[in-house]
């Protein structure tokens, strides 16, 4: 009952920060593409003479196309939080692998018009078919695009109580289609010849989190178990889990090129950069314990980000980190390390 209280509070919390970030900034902008906006959209993307028709760019969409390895590619979306961007503006990053006879893509962003560019996007790259769509959690800007796919006959594979989530509208997943295949354990995904391995983590996203290895050129996917130089969103993650998946990914793939959930391509530096700023906030965490001080005291006097993070993204998420690890450290909550 302890245990349920704190979360709905938590959620409350996090439900009630985007909402004032939505109302504030804005606006409608969450809606679907209207008639304005899309031919301003399309404006754009038809300035060079020889663009293909489409609705967006991967440039309009703040997307840069990078191949981390032989056939691998990473979508890197720049844009910063808050305000909430655009359906047409990604926010989390994407991924796609190419084997032998088919292809993997793995996070369709939120909509289905940053769907429609990944697909066209993989198009570009290759003429073998996606066989398969990986959500790395059930968060709105790694599921979103799932219609997309799902439209298409594809399969889209999730973790867990990921369709559950989605299907109760859970942080913003009203309306997103869920994935068709749900994997619990270790998988493997065979793209001809090519392997992706498919892991189980936790920590971030409250039983849903999946990262994808390729072994062949050491790549990994992290989803949202490394936000690189961006504040994490932690409105439903248990950090000490966070932390225990971020330690075994180390120790397992420490020579990994490291795709995260957000930010530029990275590697194991780029997971204990993760590691680091999770045992500075839980250190400080236990400071203000030691000081018995209020959560609201907390959030008064710590309210900025500290130099250490002044050039990270997300900055507008920092305060529910605040109120994360002053539920999660300072109140001695008992959690399972295995959910
Ligand atoms: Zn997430």
């Amino acid at each position: 009952m302890l245990k349920k209280l704190k979360l709905s509070h938590l959620l409350a919390f996090a439900l009630a920060a985007i909402a004032a970030i939505m109302s504030v900034t804005i606006g409608s902008s969450w809606e679907p593409v209207t008639a304005q906006n899309q031919s301003q959209v399309q404006k754009q993307a038809q300035k060079p003479a020889e663009a293909p028709v489409q609705i967006i760019s991967l440039q309009n969409a703040g997307l840069q196309l990078q191949e981390v390895a032989q056939g691998v590619y990473a979508l890197i979306a720049s844009t910063d939080l808050p305000p909430v961007p655009a359906p047409t503006i990604a926010i989390a990053n994407g991924g796609i692998v190419i084997g032998s006879e088919n292809v993997l893509v793995i996070d369709p962003f939120q909509s289905s018009d940053l769907a429609e560019l990944l697909i066209s996007t993989v198009k570009s790259l290759t003429d073998k078919p996606i066989k398969y769509v990986l959500n790395t959690h059930y968060h709105f800007d790694h599921t979103g695009g799932n219609v997309a796919f799902v439209k298409r006959g594809i399969p889209v594979i999730g973790r867990s109580v990921i369709r559950e989530y989605i299907q109760s509208g859970k942080n913003n997943t009203a309306g997103v289609t869920p994935p068709t295949v749900i994997v619990n354990s270790q998988t493997d995904l065979w793209l001809g010849d090519r392997q992706v391995r498919i892991e189980r983590v936790d920590g971030h996203s409250a039983g849903t989190d999946l990262v994808a290895y390729v072994p062949d050129v050491k790549v990994l996917f992290t989803g949202d178990m490394v936000f690189n130089k961006r504040i994490p969103w932690t409105g439903d993650s248990e950090i000490r889990q966070w932390q225990g998946s971020l330690y075994r990914l180390i120790a397992t793939f420490p020579d990994a090129k490291v795709v995260p959930g957000h930010g530029d391509v990275t590697d194991v530096t780029g997971l204990q950069a993760q590691q680091a700023y999770f045992s500075w906030l839980e250190r400080t965490a236990l400071e203000w314990k030691a000081q018995i001080l209020t959560k609201e005291q907390v959030l008064e006097k710590f309210a900025k980000v500290p130099d250490a993070y002044k050039d990270y993204k997300f900055k507008g998420l920092y305060p529910l980190n605040l109120e994360s690890a002053y539920e999660q450290f300072t109140r001695s909550k008992i959690i399972p390390l295995i959910p």
